[in-house]
């Protein structure tokens, strides 16, 4: 046996280890076939059948899924049975076996291929990463167009092990990992915002992505340690390795134990100060996770993932089947929904967005809403029909002037009154934020901040714009520096202006996550922080072992310095070295 060592993308932290079990790949016709004319009819009644087989099989899946996991994972499957009802979809394969003769399983395949390509093309991860719903329909037809070989809708078995796969269709992912049997998983394919990522997190299954080929590397029942912490993958691994890995396991299990029940303790710090943790989520079906990591609300929900799930542009009834679904489950907690974060690198094949020159500063979030206005008041109408349980608010991203808030609030006046037209509920006091991350914005909060009822900072692009600096690009990513002294001096006039307003204010970048930074942004005033729900209970935790005199006595001194490092050295010495319980936490992870 060869000992192999792996490095991939780390997406669900904690280690798994245990013998490897294959998953099989879906398999699309690599065979072109064609049909006389003379069977098309019969060919769709194929296609037709199929696709009600595969109806029924959804429903039971989602069944299934939703008694095993909960409602919130059951949600998957409405995607997938919304993508069953596309009209385009169907269409293209229909025209394929009437005018190209195509036999249906390649026809599927054509189809397939084509909404591949088409997300291959966006240059975001997360959009790229939703291509994988359409083909785990269409590969569910294309099993049940062979009755005989239809996929397993109940799953056996019951060995505990390390689940390795090419890829998994999000569909599979859901119910693989809920059978509880699985201790870990390695995929060649994927990203961290895949469903199979977004599930491993949300259910505490180690996993590794992006192995590249480790499915060729392995063999149904070799022995597999996978490190999601560290995003290493060890097959074979000598008895010493074992062994170290066995303790490095042990104490992250302690770890995240602790950790659990710091999310269920009060978040408040050493001296009594109160601060709030608020949820970033992309699915409706993270809501729960988010809930049990400690989150007091969905402080980011990017709406842009409603876009992904079909092959043509969502509906109103879409939209708002989604908003509501995470109001409901978030209530009384509240819930900022951001309109469309779409255009510029995260074009959508449905919308045929052309190329920008520089789609970092092109027709992106609100820019590109307010030059698709009939787009955007679906999405008004929607989550103001959704706001009806007065939990929910409304959150603009990446304004840049205050004219822009004004034909916001123009718009948002003439759905509201559409609605009461036709006796439409909803919350009328809705409040309307907008979020900071372009510079111009910040350097007038003192304006903006009157005209809106909170603010919440988007650090990651208010960084990249404020520095100059592509937030995606490695060769300048030595630049991308959050404490940059002229950040901290941006951020903290954002949050003492919007303080002095009396307006709700929070950051909802990836500064609110780390430890660090998110205690320089506590003694700028700060006490909203919203992130990835994962790194809640480490925040909570930092917060919760230091007194708020302390750590303001040790940033208005650190605000004196003159570089990034100078600052981060300064409070890791005053503060976090003094404070183990906190520093530690924050190296874990
Ligand atoms: C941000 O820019 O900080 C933010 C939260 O928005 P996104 O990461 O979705 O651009
Ligand atoms: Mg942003």
């Amino acid at each position: 046996m060869i000992f192999i060592r792996l490095r991939g993308n780390g997406v669900s932290p904690g280690i798994g280890m245990g013998e490897i079990c294959l998953s099989d790949p879906v398999l699309f016709s690599t065979r072109k076939e064609t049909i006389p004319a003379s069977s098309v009819e019969a060919e769709l009644r194929r296609l037709k059948k199929a696709v009600e087989r595969t109806k029924n099989e959804l429903l039971t899946l989602k069944q299934d899924i939703k008694s095993n996991m909960g409602e919130e994972h059951g949600f998957i499957f409405d995607a997938h049975l919304l993508i069953l009802e596309d009209r385009s979809l169907f269409a293209g394969i229909e025209k394929s076996v009437r005018e190209e003769k195509a036999r249906v399983e390649w026809a599927i395949t054509q189809a397939n291929r084509k909404y591949q390509d088409l997300f291959d093309a966006i240059a975001d991860e997360y959009f790229r990463q939703r291509k994988s719903d359409i083909s785990d329909v269409l590969a569910r037809i294309v099993a049940n167009l062979r009755p005989k070989q239809k996929r397993s809708a109940k799953p056996e078995e019951t060995k505990k092990q390390v689940l390795v796969a090419h890829d998994l269709l999000p569909s599979e992912a859901a119910m693989r990992l809920s059978r509880r049997n699985v201790l870990a998983v390695a995929i060649d394919m994927g990203g961290p915002t895949s469903h199979t990522a977004i599930l491993a997190r949300s259910l505490n299954i180690p996993a590794v992505v992006g192995l590249h080929n480790v499915t060729q590397q392995v063999k149904n029942g070799d022995y597999i340690i996978v490190d999601g912490t560290d995003g290493e993958v060890i097959i074979n691994p000598p008895l010493a390795v074992r062994k170290e890995f066995q303790g490095k396991k042990e104490k992250y299990d302690k770890y995240f134990r602790d950790l659990k029940k710091t999310a269920k303790l009060g978040s408040v710090t050493l001296d009594g100060a109160k601060f709030v943790p608020l949820a970033n989520i992309e699915l409706p079906e993270e809501v729960a996770m988010a809930f049990s990591f400690g989150a007091e609300g969905i402080g980011l929900f990017r709406s842009e993932f409603i876009y992904l799930q079909r092959a043509s542009l969502p509906t109103e009834d879409d939209h708002f089947a989604a908003y509501s679904r995470i109001a409901k489950a978030a209530y009384p907690a509240p819930v900022y929904i951001r309109t469309i974060d779409i255009g510029g690198e995260k074009s959508l094949p449905q919308l045929n967005i052309e190329k920008e020159p520089n789609p970092a500063l092109g027709l992106r979030a609100i820019r590109f809403s307010l030059w698709n206005r009939e787009l955007f008041k679906v999405q008004l109408r929607a989550i103001l029909r959704a706001s009806v349980l007065k939990n929910v608010r409304i959150l603009i991203p990446m304004v840049t002037e205050l004219e822009e808030v004004g034909e916001v609030k123009l718009l948002f006046e003439e759905v509201k009154k559409e609605l009461e037209k036709e006796r439409v509920k909803f919350d009328r006091q809705i409040p309307l934020g907008v979020m900071i991350e372009v510079p111009a914005a910040a350097a007038i909060t003192d304006i903006l901040v009157k005209e809106v009822d909170f603010i919440s900072i988007g650090t990651n692009d208010l960084i990249q714009y404020y520095l100059a600096v592509d937030r995606s690009n490695e060769f300048v990513s030595y630049l991308y520096k959050p404490l940059h002294p002229s950040v901290l001096r941006l951020i903290r006039f954002i949050i003492q202006t919007a303080l002095r307003e009396k307006k709700d204010v929070a950051v909802c970048g990836e500064m609110a996550a780390n430890p660090l930074s998110a205690l320089i942004l506590l003694a700028f005033g700060l006490r909203k922080f919203s992130m990835n729900p994962i790194f809640i209970p480490r925040i909570k935790k930092t917060f919760r072992s230091l007194e708020l005199g302390t750590v303001e006595k040790a940033v208005d001194e650190a605000m004196c310095l003159r570089t990034a490092q100078d600052i981060e050295e300064f409070i890791i010495e005053r503060i976090l070295v003094k404070h183990p319980k906190a520093f530690l936490l924050g190296q874990i992870m």
